[in-house]
């Protein structure tokens, strides 16, 4: 529901803090998570989430959820579905080229990430979305890879885009490095 969708960028600090505390309760419940089988929750989980989801932020249930990087504004309503900001199209007053009764939510995620505390993750460059996860339950996936991985993915986040873009790798390998670059102070001298 758009308007709701708009409340909730507009209290995008609000929600962080419930979101922060709701993760951590998931990945508590990993253990237990893991006893009933995460596979059996898969179903129940899910239509919660795309209930509850659906209502406050027009949730599309891409599977691998970025709100808390994005100001709460989901940029799966984008009607170009674009993770990494706005595309050139926005038009004066911050609407959208496609649908221009609708506020570009680029420019919605810029206002509500500002008003976060962690609002700097808007930078995070987000790998391409894998469709083989639509329709599944992100905070599932939340409780599993931060129960496993407390201090997030080990190489994490170039490792993600040089994961996700193999094709581009092996063209452009500077596009998409394979390992994490050296800081500045370890390249040694220039020649
Ligand atoms: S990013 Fe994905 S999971 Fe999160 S609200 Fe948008 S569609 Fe739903």
């Amino acid at each position: 529901m758009y308007r709701l969708r708009r409340l909730a960028v507009r209290h995008a600090r609000a929600f962080e803090w419930v979101y922060v505390r709701f993760e951590a309760a998931l990945v508590a419940l990993d253990p237990l998570f893991r006893r009933i089988g995460y596979h059996r929750l898969e179903r129940p989980v899910a239509a919660v989430e795309r209930l509850t989801k659906g209502l406050l932020f027009d949730c599309r249930m891409c599977g691998q959820c970025v709100l808390s990087s994005t100001g709460m504004s989901c940029p799966m309503n984008c009607p170009k579905t674009l993770r990494n900001g706005p595309c050139g199209g926005v038009r004066p007053g911050g609407f959208c080229e496609v649908d221009p009764q609708m506020r570009c939510v680029w420019v919605m995620a810029w206002e509500g990430a500002a008003r976060m505390r962690d609002g700097a993750r808007i930078g995070d460059v987000q790998p391409p979305v894998d469709r083989s996860l639509q329709g599944s339950s992100s905070w599932l996936r939340v409780a599993r890879e931060k129960a496993a991985h407390p201090a997030g993915p080990p190489d994490a986040p170039r490792g993600t885009i040089a994961r996700a873009f193999p094709q581009a790798r092996a063209h452009e390998p500077a596009a998409a490095p394979l390992a994490v670059e050296p800081r500045p102070a370890d390249r040694g001298p220039r020649r």
